[in-house]
């Protein structure tokens, strides 16, 4: 597919593009594939891999492997990620660092499927802070409560609403973050979709849209508090017209970040992919000075005793019926899900039946988790077979619940019954392709 024209003649009005020439070529080049890594699962940084220089956990890998194939992928030890994209991170902790050092925070990913963002900012996080993962789109949202489960964190919701229906919490986030829905133009290389349905008619169209979106979730920021809005398009009607908007409908001030070299001070950061390793990605933050009233929040949450698996953090487990999950902040979990569809309401840490308790999957995925139960580690063919949801031979010495590892990383339970054992992979995750896996390890 061919760029369109009415793009390219675009690409002259861009402010700070000197060379818009080299943009076009680097955008029939192949893209890098790169990864970030689960801080909290992966102790030892794989040194030997070059690094995104924007950010602290990302590394480009030579060429792309089969990640299916990969146990630590499925562990959520890293995330495959666009290099570009990792700048949030950074963003992220440098305004930690900067505002909110002797304070915990609250933060909001708006556009949060499938995850990388998210990801890389709960990383960023303090144990007091908490991150909400919202996506509207309800198949998008199970793939983000599945990467938010991988990664591990317990101070993580995921929600699932519209940006107006967060009309009811005014005040609570210190940080939102709106990676927009956007007409895509950094992504021509690796997605060539992007270039069929992009026109100047869907540049207007996401153009008002993201104007709706940020006048939406303006009043869940707090006075002081921060936006952080990108997308992965270089055109001005979806960036600078979007700060314009923030300035003068909303009352925002563009904020300039102390970030490194890395980082041009313009109104607009652009990554471009003539210039970086990495695809293209525009992102600006704007601060939020005029005073807001903030959501009372005065649920009262019952906590119960649960002593049967450890967490690492402080919290209360909470009772749903059968299921039991750990909420680090329960009043603001409280809150919201009251006003909002919340889908991932803590840690679920298992469920209760006929007296006896089962793990969830989430547990073992979980950074915060202190495993009690004995350990099996697996081969790479067994944990294939694992991941696939099958059962096959495999000598332990206790029946009964076991953690299952492949090389240190944990990838869920198993029951095991003595002369076999049962599987408690969620089957919905499962590997489906019947292709032979070929692992290749990244580390
Ligand atoms: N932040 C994500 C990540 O890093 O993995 C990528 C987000 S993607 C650029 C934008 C998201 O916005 C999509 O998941 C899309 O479903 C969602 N979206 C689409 N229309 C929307 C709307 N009207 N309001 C809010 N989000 C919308």
């Amino acid at each position: 597919v061919n760029l369109p024209q009415d793009f390219l003649n675009s690409l002259d009005s861009i402010p700070g593009l000197s060379d818009p020439t080299s943009l076009k070529k680097s955008l029939d080049d192949q893209a890098s594939v790169s990864i970030r890594i689960n801080p909290s699962k992966l102790k030892q940084r794989p040194i030997h891999l070059p690094e995104v220089s924007w950010s602290q956990l990302g590394y480009y890998l030579e060429e792309r492997p089969s990640f299916t194939a990969d146990p630590w992928f499925h562990a959520g030890a890293y995330y495959v990620q666009e290099a570009s994209s990792m700048a949030v991170g950074s963003v992220i902790a440098s305004l930690i660092s900067k505002h909110f050092a002797n304070q915990s925070i609250c933060i909001l990913d708006l556009c949060a499927a499938p995850g990388g963002k998210s990801t890389d900012i709960v990383s960023q996080l303090r144990s007091d802070d908490l991150l909400v993962s919202n996506e509207v789109v309800k198949t998008r949202a199970q793939i983000l409560k599945e990467n938010v489960i991988k990664w591990g964190y317990a101070n993580h919701l995921v929600t699932q609403n519209d940006p107006g229906d967060f009309k009811n919490v005014d005040g609570i986030f210190d940080i939102v973050v709106v990676d927009a829905p956007c007409s895509g133009e950094g992504m021509f290389r690796k997605d060539h979709d992007a270039r069929s349905e992009w026109s100047l008619d869907h540049v207007a169209l996401c153009g008002a849209r993201q104007e709706r979106i940020v006048a939406d979730i303006w009043d869940s920021l707090s006075e002081g508090g921060f936006l952080l809005y990108s997308t992965c398009t270089f055109n001005t009607r979806e960036n600078e017209d979007i700060l314009d908007f923030v300035k003068t409908e909303l009352g925002g001030e563009l904020y300039s970040l102390d970030l490194g070299d890395w980082y041009h001070e313009d109104r607009i950061h652009r990554f471009l992919p003539s210039e970086i390793k990495g695809e293209g990605f525009s992102f600006f933050v704007a601060r939020k000075t005029t005073p807001q009233s903030v959501a009372k929040i005065k649920h009262k949450v019952q906590g119960i005793r649960h002593d049967q698996f450890r967490i690492k953090r402080d919290g209360v487990f909470v009772q749903k019926e059968d299921e039991v999950f750990f909420q680090t902040h329960p009043k603001i979990t409280a809150l919201m899900d009251r006003f909002l569809k919340l889908i991932r309401p803590g840690l679920h840490v298992g469920t209760t039946k006929k007296n006896k308790w089962i793990p969830s999957h989430e547990l073992a995925l979980s950074v915060d988790y202190q495993n009690d139960f004995p350990e099996v580690a697996l081969t790479i063919d067994q944990a294939h077979q694992y991941l696939r949801c099958d059962t096959f031979p495999l000598e332990v010495e206790q029946k009964g619940i076991h953690l299952v590892k492949f090389k240190g990383q944990s990838i869920g339970f198993l029951n095991h019954l003595g002369n076999r054992f049962n599987n408690n992979y969620p089957s919905y995750w499962r590997i489906r392709t019947q292709v032979d896996l070929n692992y290749t390890s990244i580390f």
